[in-house]
C-alpha cells in the first residue's frame, strides 16, 4: 500500500495519456491486440519461409548449372576428339608414319575417356547416344585401320575407295552425334548460368525488400502489443485507483482511511505518537441539492474536498465516507488539543463561501474529534466514537466536538448489546406488538402503532427503551427500522388477506430522516406486500424533525407525497415552533402521554391536553392522545373533542393473534 498516490492526489496524466506516436505507426491504434500477435507471428513465419525457399530453389538451381556445365565440359572434350580424329585421318593418308597413328590412337583414348564421362554424368537420353557412337565406332575404326593399311601399302586408290566408301558415312554419324549434342548441350549450360544469375539477382533485390518489409511489419505489430500491454498496465492502474479512491471528489474512500488508519495506529504504538480522527458531516447540504440541483451539489462536495486537502497537512488523509460525510486521518498529532485546532481549521476553511457559476454557497458543518490513547485503541472504536461526537455536536449545534465518554451512554456492556443487537436481528428474535388506535366518536380501531420487543435468548424480553436509544446511535438503527417496516407491512398484507383492513403505525427514528434509502426501502416494501401507501403511517418524534429539519422535511414531504400518513409523536415536550408545524406535511398529533397520563391531576396538563386539540385541528389534523390508562380521561378526551385514543385502558400492545382477537370480538358488539 506505501507505494500508493497521496490521497486526494490525482493519476498522473502521463499513465492515462498515449505517448507520441511515429505518423506511420498510428493506424497500428486500430489493430486489435490479438491481431498483432498473430501478425507478429505471421510476419516471422513468412520472412523464414521465404529464407529457406530462396536458399533451396538458388541450391538447386546452382546445382543444376554444375552438372550442366560439366556435361557440357565432356561433350566438347568428346568433340575436340572427334575433330581431332578427323583431321589426323587425313594426315596419315597425306604422310603415314608412326607418330601420327600414335596421335590418332591418343585421341581415340581422349574420345573413349570423354563418351565413358558423359555416360557416368548424363541422364538416360545421352547414355542412347554415347551407345549410338560406341556401336558405329567399331565399324568405323575396322574400315579406318583397314584404310591405313592400303595407305602403309602405296594402294592409294584402294585408301580412297575404302575411306569413301566405308569411313566417311560413318565417321559422320559419329560426329553429326558428339557435335550437335555438345552444342546442345553447351546451350543448356548456358540457359542454366543464366537462370541462376537471374535467381542470384532476383535474391539480391528482394532479400532486403522482405526484411524491410518484415521488420517494418514487425515493428508495428510489436508497437501494437506494447500499446495494448501499456493500455491493460495503465486501465489496471486506474481500477486500483478506483476502488480506493471516491469518484466524485478523488478523495481516499472508506476502504484506504481504514487501511491507513490501521497503518498509523502501527506506527503511532512504535513510535508512541498520538493519531487523530476528524468526522465531518454537512448540515443542510440536501438543501444545495434539492434547491440547486446535483450538479451544484456535486460541484460543491468537490470544492470542500478541495479546500481539506488544501488546509491538511500532506501526512493527513483526507477521505469522502460518501454523501455530505468527509473523515481526516491525522497520523500524528499533538495529543486531542492539537487534533481539536486542525478540526477548528478546517472547520474555518469550509464554512467560508464558496462561489459555484456566480452563486455564492454557504455550508455548515459539524465535526467529531477523536484521539487515540484517549478515545480507544482501534480504529474501528475510534470511528464509532468520532460518529457519537459528530452526531452530540449536530444535536448540541457545535462545530466542533471531541468524543466525551460522559455523554456517551455506551458503557462497555451497551456496547457489547449493540454487538447483540446485531445478531438478534439477523437470527430475528426481534418481533412486534400492536396496540390499537381508536375513534373517540365511533369507538371504531383506526389502526394500530407497532412497537417492537427483544426475545434476548439470555436477557429474557427487553423493551424497546433499552436498545432503542443505543440503535440510533449507529447505523443499526436503519437496519432495525427497515426490519420492524418489514414485519408490520407483513402483517398489514396478512390481515388484509383474512378480510381485516388495519393500517399499521410505525416508529421512525431521527436518523431514519437523514437517510435517503429509506423513500426507496418503503416504496419496495409496499410493492412487496402489494399495499396501498395509506395502510401505513410514519410515526415521528418533534425533535426527529429538528435534528436537520431541512433534511427531514424532505423525506417527510417525499413520503407524503406517496400518500403515507406522518403522524407527529410525543407532542409537547419538544420545541416545534407553530410556523415549522404549520409547515410540514403532517395528517396526526399525537398527545404525549405524559400530559395524558397526569391530565386529571394537574390542572395545567389538561390545559395542555385541550390546547393541543385545538391547535391540532385549527391546523387541520387528526389528534389522538397516547397513555390513556382510564374510562375516566378517555371520557374527558371526548368532551375534549380529541378523535382519537390509545392506550392501557382501551388495550395493551399485544401479539399479532392476540389482538386479531380483541379486534374481531369487539368488531362483532
Ligand atoms: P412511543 O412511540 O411513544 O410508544 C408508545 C409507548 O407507550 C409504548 O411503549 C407503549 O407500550 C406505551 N404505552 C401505550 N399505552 C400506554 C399507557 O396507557 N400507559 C403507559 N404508561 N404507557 C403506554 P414501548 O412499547 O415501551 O415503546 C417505547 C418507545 O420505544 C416508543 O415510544 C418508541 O419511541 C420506541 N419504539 C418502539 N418501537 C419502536 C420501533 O419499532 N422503532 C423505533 N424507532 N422506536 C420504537
Ligand atoms: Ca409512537
Ligand atoms: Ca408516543
Amino acid at each position: 500500500m506505501s507505494n500508493l498516490p497521496p490521497a486526494g492526489s490525482q493519476v498522473p496524466e502521463t499513465l492515462v495519456q498515449v505517448s507520441d506516436t511515429p505518423n506511420f505507426l498510428r493506424w497500428s491504434k486500430a489493430i486489435p491486440s490479438k491481431w498483432a500477435r498473430h501478425g507478429l507471428v505471421g510476419v516471422l513465419l513468412v520472412i523464414s519461409s521465404f529464407a529457406v525457399w530462396s536458399s533451396i530453389t538458388t541450391g538447386r538451381l546452382g546445382e543444376q548449372a554444375i552438372a550442366s556445365s560439366v556435361l557440357s565440359d565432356h561433350y566438347s572434350a568428346a568433340a575436340t576428339a572427334v575433330l581431332a580424329l578427323e583431321s589426323l585421318e587425313h594426315k596419315y593418308r597425306l604422310d603415314p608414319g608412326p607418330s601420327i597413328l600414335h596421335n590418332f590412337n591418343d585421341s581415340l583414348a581422349q574420345l573413349g575417356t570423354a563418351l565413358e564421362r558423359v555416360h557416368r554424368s548424363g541422364t538416360p537420353p545421352d547414355h542412347l547416344l554415347v551407345e549410338d557412337v560406341r556401336t558405329s565406332l567399331t565399324p568405323y575404326l575396322e574400315s579406318i585401320y583397314k584404310m591405313f593399311d592400303a595407305v602403309d601399302h602405296g594402294d592409294a586408290l584402294r585408301a580412297r575407295r575404302i575411306d569413301s566408301e566405308e569411313a566417311d558415312p560413318l565417321f559422320e554419324k559419329i560426329e553429326n552425334a558428339v557435335l550437335q549434342a555438345a552444342a546442345a548441350h553447351h546451350q543448356e549450360s548456358i540457359v542454366a548460368l543464366e537462370k541462376l544469375r537471374s535467381r542470384e539477382s532476383f535474391n539480391a533485390s528482394t532479400t532486403p525488400i522482405v526484411f524491410i518489409a518484415g521488420l517494418l511489419l514487425a515493428g508495428l505489430f510489436a508497437e501494437v502489443l506494447r500499446r495494448t500491454r501499456f493500455e491493460l498496465d495503465s486501465q489496471r492502474k486506474n481500477a486500483l485507483h478506483a476502488s480506493l479512491h471516491d469518484k466524485l471528489t478523488g478523495l481516499a474512500n472508506r476502504t484506504l482511511l481504514a487501511d491507513r488508519f490501521e497503518q498509523a495506529m502501527r506506527l503511532g504504538r512504535r513510535q508512541g505518537s498520538t493519531t487523530g480522527l476528524l468526522l465531518i458531516d454537512l448540515d443542510r447540504f440536501k438543501e444545495v441539492n434539492d434547491t440547486l440541483g446535483h450538479h451544484y451539489g456535486d460541484r460543491l462536495l468537490d470544492l470542500i474536498g478541495k479546500r481539506l486537502i488544501n488546509e491538511a497537512r500532506e501526512i493527513d488523509t483526507v477521505a469522502r465516507l460518501g454523501g455530505d460525510e468527509f473523515a481526516i486521518l491525522l497520523p500524528c498529532v499533538e495529543g486531542l488539543e492539537g487534533a481539536l485546532k486542525a478540526a477548528q481549521r478546517l472547520h474555518t476553511a469550509i464554512t467560508a463561501a464558496f462561489e459555484i457559476d456566480g452563486v455564492e454557497l454557504d455550508v455548515e458543518a459539524s465535526f467529531g474529534v477523536v484521539v487515540s490513547g484517549l478515545h480507544g485503541d482501534d480504529p474501528s472504536t475510534l470511528l464509532q466514537r468520532a460518529d457519537i461526537a459528530m452526531y452530540a455536536a449536530k444535536k448540541q449545534g457545535k462545530c466542533v466536538l471531541a468524543y466525551d465518554p460522559g455523554t456517551d451512554r455506551r458503557s462497555p456492556e451497551r456496547l457489547a448489546m449493540l454487538g447483540e443487537l446485531r445478531r438478534g436481528l439477523e437470527r430475528r428474535e426481534l418481533f412486534l406488538e400492536y396496540q390499537p388506535k381508536v375513534s373517540l366518536s365511533t369507538g371504531k380501531v383506526t389502526g394500530v402503532e407497532a412497537l417492537v420487543r427483544w426475545q434476548h435468548p439470555v436477557r429474557g424480553l427487553v423493551n424497546p427503551d433499552e436498545f432503542i436509544p443505543f440503535a440510533e446511535l449507529t447505523g443499526i438503527i436503519g437496519t432495525l427500522t427497515q426490519y420492524v417496516l418489514n414485519l408490520a407491512l407483513s402483517q398489514a398484507r396478512a390481515w388484509i388477506d383474512a378480510g381485516l383492513c388495519i393500517p399499521v403505525a410505525v416508529n421512525i427514528s431521527a436518523r431514519n430522516l437523514l437517510d435517503d434509502k429509506l423513500v426507496v426501502q418503503i416504496i419496495d416494501l409496499l410493492e412487496h406486500y402489494n399495499l396501498t401507501p395509506n395502510m401505513l403511517m410514519l410515526e415521528v418524534t418533534e425533535s426527529a424533525i429538528m435534528l436537520d429539519s431541512y433534511a427531514a422535511r424532505t423525506i417527510l414531504r417525499q413520503l407524503h407525497g406517496m400518500g403515507i400518513h406522518i403522524a407527529i409523536d410525543d407532542f409537547g415536550v419538544g420545541y416545534t415552533s407553530l410556523a415549522q408545524l404549520k409547515d410540514l406535511p403532517i395528517s396526526e398529533l399525537k398527545i404525549d402521554k405524559s400530559f395524558v397520563l397526569a391530565m386529571q391531576s394537574d390542572q395545567a396538563n389538561e390545559l395542555i391536553v385541550r390546547s393541543v386539540v385545538d391547535l391540532g385541528h385549527n391546523l387541520g389534523m387528526t389528534v389522538i392522545a397516547e397513555g390513556v390508562e382510564t374510562a375516566d380521561v378517555l371520557d374527558a378526551l371526548g368532551d375534549y373533542h380529541c378523535d382519537m385514543a390509545q392506550g392501557f385502558h382501551v388495550c395493551r400492545p399485544v401479539s399479532a393473534e392476540a389482538f386479531t382477537q380483541w379486534y374481531v370480538q369487539r368488531e362483532r358488539k
